[in-house]
């Protein structure tokens, strides 16, 4: 996403019909007779305070800027570019009255949709719309893509480069490209292909190619990132920094309290608190991604408590430092079936793996749970392990079967 913001460059699978493209290469010959006008922003303010608005309003809109555009049909625009055009209805007075709608676009993707014609050639002007819904968007915590154009679009304006292809079909046929720069600064290169439009590239005035953004993913934490890119570094420092903590353990003093005054320090039910729900969460994540599982095996998290009876964890002190055995180095979860218990997943930090951590608690569980099941599938390594130091019962189970 974070690559999208600089680089708007349409997949080479989406395409735009032959006669849209055809419209936009005829309208974007003609010279906007509009262009450099002062506007008055009455008829922005009023769509940013009605929320709403409808084609024949965003036309009269587009016209304060630019002359040329009442030749597109800006129905056909939206669609490409995935804006949404909704039912829109006058609310009724009653609420079994019928209304009727129309079809008309949220005031933040018409926002949008203005950005976008922007960024292939029209003269628009979104920022009343900028100005009127951005400070609403100041503690989202969360941002749809028109809202996220809506606040990056005073640094993100003429730094984009769009191409666009037609569904013109191209087997064969003479290629003819034309570049031309507008007042503005952008520059065009439209593409025919045995006479038909095929593809309209546009860099805007201050676009910048950006040759070390790339994507790569992290060795460590397996985050995909674009590389560069400061908004998504800033992304790929914060799960690199939350995986750490798990994969890399430090001494968590809440834990070491826990260690010092409580009879069963590692046990997670409903009496624990949050945090240890929190810290049983992120190695559930972890198991579930080494095993690629489809779900996460923990029903509570840092802010909701795992509550269910059935339910119990454990946090695995580091039983091998005498020093520090406040670091959590590992966890498990077990779950009531009927009246049987059995061992959900168990997991480990890569690097106290094989020193004998869950040796080290099998006796006591045993002693708590009974002859439990183990759930399958296992790793090799948790076969093994079970081997070792399981009861009959259990060997026998995770015995491979006896071909026949
Ligand atoms: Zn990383």
């Amino acid at each position: 996403m974070n690559g999208a913001l600089t680089e708007k460059r349409e997949t080479m699978e989406k395409k735009i019909p032959l006669q849209v493209l055809e419209s936009i290469f005829d309208t974007l010959s003609e010279t906007n007779l509009r262009s450099g006008k002062s506007t008055s922003d009455k008829l922005a303010n009023e769509i940013v305070v009605s929320g709403w608005t409808f084609p024949w309003q965003l036309e009269d809109l587009l016209l304060e800027t630019d002359s040329r555009i009442h030749r597109m049909d800006i129905e056909s625009l939206a669609t490409y570019f995935d804006i949404p055009l909704r039912y829109v209805f006058h609310k009724p007075r009653f609420v079994n009255a019928g209304a009727v709608g129309h079809e008309g676009l949220s005031a933040t993707d018409a926002a949008c949709l203005l950005m976008k014609l922007e960024d292939i050639g029209f003269d628009t002007n979104p920022m009343p719309f900028v100005r009127g819904i951005a400070p609403g968007l100041a503690n989202a915590k969360y941002v749809d893509e028109s809202e996220l154009s809506i606040i990056s679009y005073e640094w993100q304006r003429h730094r984009c480069h769009t191409v666009i292809r037609s569904d013109a079909d191209i087997d064969d046929g003479e290629w003819e490209t034309k570049k031309v720069k507008d007042a503005v600064g952008r520059r065009f290169e439209f593409t025919r292909v045995g006479g038909k439009a095929y593809m309209l590239e546009v860099k805007g005035p201050k676009y910048r190619r950006q040759p070390n953004r790339r994507l790569v993913t992290c060795d460590y934490c397996d985050y995909r990132y674009t590389k560069g890119d400061p908004e998504s570094n800033l992304a790929h420092r914060s799960e690199h920094a939350r995986v750490r903590k798990i994969l890399d353990p430090k001494p968590l003093p809440a834990f070491s309290r826990r260690l010092l005054t409580k009879p069963n320090p590692e046990l997670v039910d409903a009496s624990s608190p949050k945090w240890m729900h929190g810290e049983m969460y992120e190695r559930a994540c972890r198991f579930k991604r080494e095993l690629k599982f489809d779900f996460i095996q923990w029903e509570g998290n840092q802010e909701r408590k795992n509550i269910s009876a059935q339910s119990q964890g454990y946090l695995f002190s580091d039983h091998t430092s005498p020093h520090m055995p406040e670091t959590i180095v590992g966890a498990c979860a077990f779950w009531k079936d009927a009246d049987q218990w059995r061992l959900r997943w168990v997991w480990v930090c890569p690097k106290m793996r094989r020193k004998g951590v869950l040796a080290h608690r099998w006796r006591q569980f045993l002693e708590r749970y009974g002859d439990f099941e183990i759930e399958t599938p296992l790793s090799e390594e948790m076969r093994h392990f079970v081997l070792m130091h399981g009861s009959p019962q259990q060997c026998a189970a995770v015995q491979p079967p006896v071909p026949t």
